[in-house]
């Protein structure tokens, strides 16, 4: 059944450059090359197996499965700073 006001194909087309423009916007958002060779947080090495496994990686495993603890510690003081100024 045709639209009426679109020949036929019209909205498969543009599907199409939806499903181009939502491929582009992920590949812009993704992280590009292989990643660092060194972890930019120790400056350990970061083995071409995780490199290769997460693309754009820049942290070894032991930085990032030690993000959490920083990020708790922020809150902490935040915490703290708070009740300071009550
Ligand atoms: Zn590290």
């Amino acid at each position: 059944m045709a639209g009426g006001w679109a020949r036929d194909g019209a909205v498969q087309d543009q599907i199409d450059d939806s499903v181009a423009d939502a491929v582009s916007a992920a590949r812009a958002s993704m992280p590009s090359g292989t990643g660092e060779p060194f972890c930019t947080l120790c400056g350990g090495d970061i083995p071409e197996g995780r490199r290769r496994a997460l693309p754009g990686v820049r942290t070894c495993v032991t930085c990032q499965s030690g993000r959490d603890r920083p990020l708790a510690a922020t809150f902490n003081r935040r915490g703290s700073k708070d009740s300071q100024l009550r």
